[in-house]
């Protein structure tokens, strides 16, 4: 029975212990309302003088999860703040209990540390997720746990993001029971059973050798390669076995703040509420039977979709034009979970499982039982239009048929089935079974059923689903096109490969341009430039260096040479004088006197391209949100997460300047240069409700 309530909080005694209930949906996350409802509630409970111990507990699946990350988007944060509850719940003279259950990260976690004891529900998880987010913990999560554990497993905690199982966490000590039966009746008995007030900040920070913690700062360090959040969150663990508490807690949360409200933080932030909208926005309207999957092509992609079905539960047939490729890709699989398990990093059951749910059919007549076909054949429109209307007949009338085209028109394809309305795009980016992102296309006739399906294939597969619609490349390969161009461009003009390169990784890209195009193979796109050569504009300007190469056999690392040169051996690109001298032979054909770049001068204009080609998107409706674009470069095309994407970076730069060097880049390109409203990605969205955990 309710005696009191604060907002979201709830006061139930039960005789002699207050037990206040957190009841905030979704996931209970921290708010202004939730910390003042506690802090009323520990104090009522306090003043009560036939309560002996406080219990707080959440009401839904979780206690806290985390913090919601809204609030951290203001220059200062509402009152009253999380240290502020947990000042009172030392303060407070009777024991107060954290009832742990699902998610306690963050700030969750934090206001547990506070409290004088933790029980957690068996299956939860507890951590601290801050620098995923360009942060360190705020209210003494780094202080708390140097009382619990050692400092450098402090460190480890506050620098890696790990998710810890409750059950560890006993294990080390962070937490202290974990029961399968009633919480809240276990959290209560616990609490009874408590001797009196256990502050964790009044404790001594926990010893450990001479030197261990130092090492295990310089291993974080490395392993965070070097982000600030990580470097301040070994400082304050530092500080901690340095100083008294009073002040190692003051440090900790300067910092906390400095990060915040700092440009990094708020680029993470803004990837997670875009997240959170893809999320929300892109699921399933009808859940829908997903038991077997069959792929048509056992090449590069199939084979990687194929493992990606089979490494979420899902049973797959393959099946190739030529029968041993399936085969081959089935087999080569087997013995790639054969050496995991011998290298201890898969278990010999989970192998085992897997691959019962793999076979290579013989051929398409394998296919009339699945849920879904997905076709990965050669980037050939005649190719996909026979394999898809062959699917069309074999499989169940209705059955959603995908394609994983990197550029082919979808509405094309779809044009040649009885039914268009089957056909989604799904396009996987490589290494199928590893990429975060899936893309979607939605065809001008793509039914809801397909796009359903294709929804419920991502999130079995642990993708974030992102939509695009129909044009060439859809989001991720269009925007990608226009800014590898603009990179050929400015070699043209007198940017070395290297130059631009090492530019664009000193930005924070994971690798360049140009070793990204030797990495994935020069043929590719060498391809697509001969099947589109007839219908290009002769005045528009069309760099050739890429063509010379592929035209001497230089295709990338396959090969051993490429926009770079590749010891036997090695993946190190070395730049290369024969490829300086076809791009000096280019630019004499061409009457070009080349110039000096400067590395800024090189990464805006490449910045550039890519935020015209975004807001070009937009502008046609072929993406949703500024964020799905973020999204999708830095989850599938190496662009720095700290960065925020490049609508986030067009947001915060001066909209004068950028509207000059969107005029300049218009300059240079010529013809067939179309300019994108820049203030569709500069548009600041409000942020979807969310927490980290
Ligand atoms: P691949 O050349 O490695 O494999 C294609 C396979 O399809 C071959 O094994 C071939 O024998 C088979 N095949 C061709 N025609 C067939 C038919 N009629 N019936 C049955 N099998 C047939 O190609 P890939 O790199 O895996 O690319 C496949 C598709 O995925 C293409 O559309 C490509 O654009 C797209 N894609 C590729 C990548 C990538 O990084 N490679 C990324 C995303 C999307």
């Amino acid at each position: 029975m309710t005696q009191q309530q604060w907002g979201p909080v709830a006061r139930t005694d039960e005789q002699d212990v207050a037990v206040l209930v957190i009841d905030h949906p979704p996931v209970n996350a921290s708010t202004a309302a939730l910390r003042a409802g506690l802090l009323a509630g520990v104090a009522a409970a306090a003043r009560d003088e036939r309560v002996t111990a406080v219990v707080l507990i959440g009401a839904g699946r979780h206690f806290v999860s985390g913090s919601d990350l809204r609030e951290f988007e203001a220059g200062t944060l509402p009152e009253p703040q999380l240290p502020d509850v947990i000042a009172a719940i030392e303060r407070c003279p009777k024991p107060v209990v954290a009832a742990l259950a699902g998610a306690t990260l963050g700030g969750g976690f934090e206001l547990a540390l506070g409290c004088d004891g933790r029980i957690a529900r068996a299956g939860g998880v507890v951590g601290f997720p801050e620098v995923t987010l360009g942060m360190i913990p705020g209210a003494g999560g780094t202080q708390r746990t140097l009382r619990l554990v050692t400092p450098s497993r402090a460190l480890e905690l506050a620098t890696s993001g790990e998710r810890l199982p409750v059950e560890r966490a006993r294990d080390e000590g962070l937490v202290d029971e974990v029961v399968v039966s009633s919480l809240r009746t276990e959290a209560i008995r616990f609490a009874r059973a408590l001797e009196g007030k256990r502050v964790l900040r009044d404790l001594p920070v926990r010893t450990q050798e001479p030197g261990a913690v130092e090492d295990s700062a310089r291993r974080a360090i490395a392993a965070g390669r070097a982000r600030p959040a990580v470097v301040a969150a070994v400082g304050a663990v530092l500080t901690g076995t340095a100083v008294p508490a009073a002040r190692a807690l003051a440090h900790e949360r300067a910092e906390f703040n400095r990060l915040r409200t700092g440009r990094e933080a708020a680029a993470l932030r803004h990837l997670f509420f875009a997240r959170t909208a893809v999320r929300k926005a892109n699921r399933a309207e009808a859940p829908c039977e997903l038991t077997h999957v069959g792929v048509v092509g056992a090449g590069t992609m199939g084979a990687g979709i194929a493992r990606a079905c089979a490494e979420a539960g899902i049973r797959v047939t393959v099946v190739d034009q030529d029968p041993a490729a399936a085969r081959r890709a089935v087999e080569s699989l087997g013995g790639t979970y054969l050496r995991m398990v011998s290298a201890g990093r898969l278990g010999a059951g989970e192998a085992g499982r897997r691959l019962e749910l793999l076979s290579a059919g013989t051929d398409l007549s394998d296919f009339k039982d699945v849920d879904l076909a997905i076709e990965a054949v050669f980037e050939d429109t005649a190719a996909k239009v026979g394999v898809l209307r062959e699917l069309e007949s074999v499989t169940q009338r209705g059955t959603t048929l995908a394609t994983n085209t990197s550029y082919l028109d979808v509405d094309e394809l779809a044009a040649a089935l009885d039914d268009p309305s089957r056909l989604v795009g799904t396009h996987f980016f490589n290494p199928a079974h590893r990429a975060a992102v899936l893309e979607i296309v939605r065809g001008a006739r793509t039914s809801d059923a397909a796009m359903d399906m294709a929804f419920t294939v991502a999130h079995a597969m642990r993708k974030l689903p992102v939509v695009a619609g129909v044009c060439d490349g859809f989001i991720g390969n269009r925007v990608y096109s226009a800014y590898r161009r603009q990179c050929e461009l400015m070699v043209e003009e007198g940017a070395a490969p290297e130059e631009i390169d090492s530019a664009l990784e000193e930005f924070g890209f994971a690798m360049g341009p140009f070793a990204v195009a030797d990495m994935a193979g020069l043929d590719i796109a060498w391809r697509m430039r001969q099947r589109r050569a007839p219908g290009r504009d002769p005045r528009e300007r069309y760099p050739d260096v890429a063509d010379r190469l592929c035209e001497r056999g230089r295709l990338g690392q396959k090969t051993g040479d490429g926009w770079y040169h590749y010891e036997p051996g090695s993946r190190t690109p070395v730049p290369d004088r024969q490829v300086a001298r076809l791009i000096d032979e280019s630019r004499r054909r061409k009457g070009i006197t080349p110039r000096a770049f400067t590395a800024d001068e090189i990464v805006r204009r490449a910045l550039m391209a890519m935020a015209n080609e975004s807001a070009l998107l937009l502008d046609e409706g072929i993406a949703d949100r500024a964020g799905d674009i973020d999204l999708m470069l830095t989850l599938a095309y190496g662009f720095p997460e700290h960065v925020g994407g490049v609508a986030f970076w067009a947001r915060g730069q001066d909209p004068s300047v950028l509207e000059a060097e969107q005029r300049r880049l218009g300059e240079v390109t010529g013809q067939g240069f179309r300019s994108g409203r820049l203030e569709l990605l500069t548009a600041t969205a409000w942020p979807v409700a969310g927490s980290p955990g």
